[in-house]
């Protein structure tokens, strides 16, 4: 191993504390050590090659380094780097913000409030629709979540999420949630509980961390009748399903659905930048206005920083100027018949789960049991997938292959041979 390695990764042990991460047991590997990236290809401090199966944790859009929003930073770093938007505009979020508006119908998502990443994009979402209940003197302050949802980490985006383990230790401190499993539980509700309820949160066409799971199809666009039939706001998730990953720019865009409060994050400055928006109607907008005390008291230091809003600017222009929505279409079909071939080679593919350009590959035992979750079968396979060049993570013991949008047939190809010959040496063939 190199020096500069070697004395990375012992500052790593001796002072870093990684997100979800035992510890414990990091410290006693050699992690990686991530030094440089160009197109989906990522480089480690000792020179390997990696194709990026994960998007760096579903963020990257269109590659790394990529010219379009490296000049579009440099050229905003040469103006200032950051202002407070807190009393003052800046050029940059003002063309966003426009920019973003014009993604979506006339007269329907209106206004952008802009945060830092997931959880700060949902917790403006949630404070906004409890605020706007108590401006309008109305009582609701109850919301409904969907059973293994993932929303973010922060206390209250938390304690919406329905994923035992990374919510059990949070979820009697926050707010107050009705739990459903299913469109059919929601009919199910009493009057009196539906009064309750300011808003329904859901991660639209398929939940992300709940081991890349799709919702049937038809799903959203009755969660939004339903939402209407009884004045309940949606708010919908799409830190994950944004900026093209479904196939469309937005998972809503599939259901005609136009949300009450639209959480965008991770793909927003390409997987550049740490920059969230929330978007929201006229609407709501208005219950804000008026009075000092109707005000929405809420935001960041770093709130709509001017080179995150550059970069998601450039990230906007390069969906164009790459035509890189009609380019998905054919690479979706082509990861649909690699992972079917993959399915079929492999007893231990239980199962395959795909929208758009996301997959969740999940493995199982060759009789369709579930192998004891001490095994980290999944782990295992992604270790084994690292030698075969292709870095991604498991959901307990489903892969999730989710490269940029901008990957390659070739590179595709690519990705799922190694996940078959990570298959291939964790089980034999
Ligand atoms: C990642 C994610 C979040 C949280 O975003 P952070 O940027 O990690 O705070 C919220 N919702 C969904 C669906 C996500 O995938």
């Amino acid at each position: 191993m190199r020096d500069d390695s070697r004395r990375w990764i012992e500052a790593d042990r001796s002072h870093c504390w990684h997100p979800f991460t035992r510890q414990s047991e990091w410290c006693r590997k050699d992690p990686l050590v991530i030094v440089r990236g160009e197109g989906v290809w990522l480089w480690d401090s000792e020179g390997n090659r990696y194709l990026d199966g994960n998007s760096s944790i579903w963020t990257n859009v269109h590659g790394h380094h990529h010219p379009t929003l490296d000049a579009a930073i440099r050229a905003q770093l040469d103006q200032v780097a950051h202002t407070s938007y807190l009393g003052f505009a800046h050029p940059r979020a003002s063309e966003l913000a426009e920019r973003l508006c014009g993604l979506f119908p006339e007269g329907t998502l209106e206004r952008v409030f802009f945060s830092d990443d997931g959880s700060t994009a949902i917790e403006c979402a949630v404070r906004m629709a409890l605020q706007y209940r108590l401006n309008r003197r109305e009582p609701q302050t109850r919301f409904i979540a969907f059973e293994n949802g993932y929303h973010g980490d922060t206390l209250g985006a938390a304690s919406l999420g329905g994923v035992g383990r990374f919510t059990s230790t949070v979820s009697r401190f926050g707010l107050e949630v009705t739990r459903v499993a299913a469109m059919e539980d929601l009919e199910t509700l009493s009057p009196g509980a539906i009064a309750e309820v300011a808003a329904v949160i859901i991660e639209p066409l398929i939940q992300g961390v709940n081991e890349m799971r799709p919702w049937p199809s038809g799903m959203l666009a009755e969660l939004r009748r339903w939402c209407d039939r009884h004045g309940v706001h949606l708010i919908l998730d799409e830190v994950m399903t944004g900026f093209g990953r479904t196939g469309t720019m937005f998972a809503c865009q599939r259901e005609d659905v136009i949300p009450d409060f639209l959480c965008l994050a991770k793909g927003l400055t390409g997987g550049y930048l740490p920059m969230a928006a929330t978007l929201t109607t006229g609407r709501i907008y208005d219950a804000f206005l008026g009075g000092t005390d109707l005000a929405f008291y809420y935001g960041h230091s770093y709130t709509a920083n001017p080179l995150g809003c550059a970069a998601a600017l450039a990230s906007l222009e390069i969906f164009e100027t790459e035509r890189t929505l009609e380019a998905l279409q054919p690479k979706i079909a082509r990861m649909t018949d690699l992972l079917s071939e993959l399915s079929a080679s492999y007893p231990e593919v239980h199962e395959v789960r795909q929208c758009g350009l996301v997959a969740g590959i999940e493995l199982r035992r060759t009789d369709g049991s579930k192998f004891p979750a001490a095994e980290r079968i999944g782990e295992e396979v992604c270790l084994a997938a690292s030698k075969h060049g292709l870095l991604t993570r498991p959901i307990l013991d489903t892969v999730v292959l989710m490269p940029p949008l901008s990957v390659s047939m070739d590179e595709l190809e690519f990705a799922t041979n190694a996940i078959g010959a990570a298959v291939h040496d964790c089980f034999g063939a």
